[in-house]
């Protein structure tokens, strides 16, 4: 595996399980615990996941947040409880966790950064001197490894970039709060309490629309963080540890890796196009790959993309349709009017931007007549 963040870890922890006598190596160019751009939040969904690996009380010692708040472009507020709390817990931690595990289980942790790449003799060689049956290159959103097997960067338009950092926050905040804008739209801006006292902050928009402002990206990522942070409820402190990061999203998806070479989490692009999640989709593609590598050793690559399908298909065609709707801020006012009476619907909504969830016809009908009301 290359890339030990969720997903190459979860990779590794399912080869182990599928394979316990194999040999499996965790490449990471970075020593852990290290930092992560990201909201740090984690879905009920990812901790399905966890418990598939094997690592079902992975998150036990913090606080869950059982509640969302989510503000439409329009304004619009939407405040409730959700179906199964989700968790917010710093990369920092949650991802030096999966690797502690991992090496656990017998799991070979190395620290090194792959250049190369090349094919021979049914191996796949990594820097003249690593060769493995299978690689799952989980290398993250500038995926090296995707560059050298020729699969191409996730285009622009298919492209988010977020800031985040961390600010206080009273310590019994236990509200995940999304506010969205129609300022550069699509945009949004967070607060997730960890649970101690801080919370992580943030806000991103698609990477079009921040060249379209003619300014240099820090500074309308912090500028626009630092206005919408009112918004966020309480924040008692500036914010600190400011850092951003691309989201290649679902919607520019490329094809899943090329030979005995399989793409998984933010290599494979599949982050969600609505929110922005992608820790459950590293952690489900991570799981999926090994399967592949460990089931299917003639040709893992097809076993991959079957699962995959099964697994995502429909859901990532509910994304990419919605998200194509999306552009319109209005279709998201009428949705989360909807979520706002209905809560079977808000629920919905929840899966559909947080797991595998899907729109059923009727309810895409529902939302899309509000919208062409609200229009008329
Ligand atoms: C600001 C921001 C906020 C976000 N908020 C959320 C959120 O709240 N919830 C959520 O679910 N998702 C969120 N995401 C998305 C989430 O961070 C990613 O989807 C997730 O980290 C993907 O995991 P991964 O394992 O694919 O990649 P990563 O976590 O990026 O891990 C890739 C690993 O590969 C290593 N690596 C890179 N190149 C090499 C190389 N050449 N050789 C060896 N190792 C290498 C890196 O050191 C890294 O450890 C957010 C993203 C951003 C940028």
């Amino acid at each position: 595996m290359v890339g030990a963040g969720p997903a190459g870890s979860a990779a590794a922890l399912r080869a182990r399980q599928l394979d316990p006598g194999g040999r499996v190596l965790l490449l990471d160019r970075a020593a852990f615990p290290r930092d992560k751009a990201c909201g740090d939040g984690i879905a009920a969904h990812a901790r399905q996941e966890l418990a598939l690996l094997g690592l079902p009380g992975l998150l036990d010692d913090h606080r869950p947040t059982p509640r969302l708040s989510v503000t439409s472009p329009g304004g619009i507020e939407v405040s409730a409880a959700v179906a199964r709390p989700n968790h917010v817990v710093p990369r920092m931690v949650f991802d030096a966790r999966l690797v502690e595990a991992a090496a656990a289980r017998g799991v070979e942790v190395r620290r090194h950064r792959v250049r190369t790449l090349t094919a021979r003799d049914g191996l796949v060689v990594l820097d003249g001197e690593v060769a493995a049956r299978v690689v799952v290159a989980a290398d993250g959103a500038n995926s090296a490894v995707r560059r050298l097997i020729g699969v191409p960067p996730s285009p622009d338009r298919h492209t988010a970039i977020a800031v985040r950092g961390y600010a206080d926050v009273p310590p019994d905040d236990d509200v995940q709060v999304i506010v969205m804008r129609s300022e550069g739209w699509p945009a949004y801006a967070w607060s997730f309490p960890v649970g101690d006292g801080t919370a992580n902050v943030g806000y991103g928009l698609l990477l079009p629309m921040l060249r379209q402002t003619g300014r240099p990206g820090r500074e309308i990522l912090h500028g626009r963080l630092a206005r919408l942070l009112p918004l966020l409820g309480e924040i008692r402190s500036p914010v600190r540890d400011l850092r951003a990061h691309h989201l290649p999203l679902s919607s520019g998806r490329p094809v899943p890796g090329a030979g005995r070479v399989l793409l998984a989490g933010d290599a494979a692009s599949l982050i969600n196009p609505l929110t922005g999640e992608g820790i459950y989709y590293a952690l489900l593609s991570g799981r999926l790959a090994a399967e592949a590598a460990i089931g299917s050793p003639a040709d893992p690559l097809r076993a991959y993309r079957r699962a995959l399908r099964r697994a995502l298909g429909r859901h990532l065609r509910t994304t990419d349709a919605l998200s194509l709707a999306a552009r319109s801020p209005g279709f998201i006012d009428a949705a989360i009017s909807v979520a706002a009476r209905r809560t079977e619907v808000f629920d919905l909504l929840v899966d559909v931007g947080l797991g595998a969830g899907t729109v059923p016809p009727r309810l895409a009908g529902t939302v899309a007549l509000r919208w062409l009301r609200d229009r008329a």
